[in-house]
């Protein structure tokens, strides 16, 4: 195991590293030092390439995309700290969004999931005693049996033609001609330490987005059927994707997602070229491809882990904080949800980075990501014209029922 994994307190190693290594690299300080890396060298093989008339569908790899470095990073600072609360990817077609999230399944880190039906955790004994779970969980937990299994984080995707049925679960129809109610399982609590991604996410329709975004921001939700009501744990990463010329999203959906990416296409001619590449070696044979990127991808995930583990660590100091909330206001941005995404995502930031503290740098990082698109041109002019009713008014007051001095 590389020892990375272990952020350091203070930068000292100024090792230099050579954009052209081609080898897993021993002398990288960071996650992040290892993406822009490996994102950065030339593919190894070129020329002629042999068709392994494998059919199955593979993810390219994610360390194997060209540029895109900003539409990256917010997709590992959300794995690497989901308190980000999500990322919106915005850009036309063909420009990579899709392949990129699918990209992450390599890359994505272990968690610990509940091995029973009702989704029983040791921790809810814990907190709440031992009939906080299922009878069957009771024992095996009293055995000194685990309840938990070790799996890990997966990618979901909602297909667009789903039904609020589906996405939030609803009476089993199969019970219910036996005259039994039970509930069945939504795609949001399967999705629970999972990632559900999106594709086209504006043409969704409002109660499903709704349901959505109240159970990522909430972290369970309530079904209610007849007689029956069950709460289900849904702790998951939202990622979504659209294309701006296929319709807008409404501008309090779009404030609830934490980074905003604008995802455009690649401008630098030599950045197509290796990308065509690429592209092309990938489609005549994805196995060899992926070999390519496999030691580094093995690398990346283990220190995706890393970082997650620490992230509760990881301190914020007073003056970056304060930094951000001056810029916040100079920007006359009003969400709450503003500091959140901003100091979760520099702390995520400063992780990947190795460290333990947030410096003014990580937040000069982030701050693009986590503030566009924020700044609502109607509330301004709203307060604005308030501000300027509440001076009528006053002075109207004053006119009327003036003070004595
Ligand atoms: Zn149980």
């Amino acid at each position: 195991m590389s020892d990375l994994s272990k952020p350091v307190q203070a930068e000292n190693n100024n090792d230099s590293v050579s954009s052209q290594t081609q080898t897993a690299p021993a002398s990288v300080r960071s996650l992040r030092e290892l993406i822009d890396l490996v994102s950065g060298r030339n593919l190894k093989s070129s020329g002629a390439q042999e068709e392994s008339g494998i059919a199955e569908i593979l993810p390219f790899p994610f360390l194997g995309l060209v540029g895109q470095t900003e539409m990256k990073l917010a997709l590992l600072l959300s794995i690497v700290n989901p308190a980000v609360g999500g990322v919106l990817l915005i850009g036309p077609r063909g420009t990579g969004k899709t392949t990129t999230v699918r990209s992450l399944i390599d890359l994505l880190p272990e968690v610990q999931r509940s091995a029973c039906f009702y989704g029983c955790m040791p921790e809810d004994i814990e907190n709440g005693g031992i009939d906080a779970v299922c009878p069957d969980c009771a024992r095996k937990y009293a055995e000194g049996k685990a309840l938990t299994i070790t799996d890990r984080v997966r990618l979901a995707e909602l297909p667009l033609n789903a039904k609020l049925e589906d996405v939030i679960g609803g009476l089993d129809e199969r019970a219910v001609l036996h005259e039994r109610f039970r509930l069945k399982r939504g795609i949001l609590s399967n999705a629970d330490q999972n990632i559900l991604y999106v594709d086209e996410v504006n043409l969704l329709s409002d109660d499903i987005i709704d349901a959505i975004l109240d159970a990522a921001a909430q972290g369970t939700y309530t079904v209610r059927r007849g007689p029956i009501s069950a709460t289900y744990k849904a702790r998951f990463i939202f990622i979504g994707s659209m294309n701006p010329e296929e319709g807008g999203l409404r501008p309090q959906i779009m404030d609830r997602f934490g980074l905003r990416i604008i995802v455009s296409g690649l401008s630098e001619s030599k950045d197509r070229l290796e990308a065509y590449r690429r592209t092309s070696a990938y489609k005549s044979n994805p196995h060899k491809l992926i070999n390519e990127f496999a030691a580094e991808t093995e690398m990346v995930q283990s220190e995706l882990q890393a970082a997650r583990s620490y992230i509760s660590k990881v301190e914020l100091p007073e003056e970056v904080a304060t930094q951000g909330i001056n810029l916040i206001r100079n920007l006359e941005i009003d969400s709450l949800r503003e500091e959140i995404t901003l100091f979760e995502a520099a702390k995520a930031y400063a992780a990947i980075d190795g460290r333990f503290i947030t410096e003014m740098n990580d937040l000069r990082a982030v701050a693009p990501m986590a503030l566009r698109l924020r700044r609502s041109i109607f509330m301004s002019k709203y307060f604005d014209e308030r501000k300027e009713e509440e001076t009528l008014l006053n002075s109207a007051l004053d006119q009327h029922f003036p003070q004595d001095e």
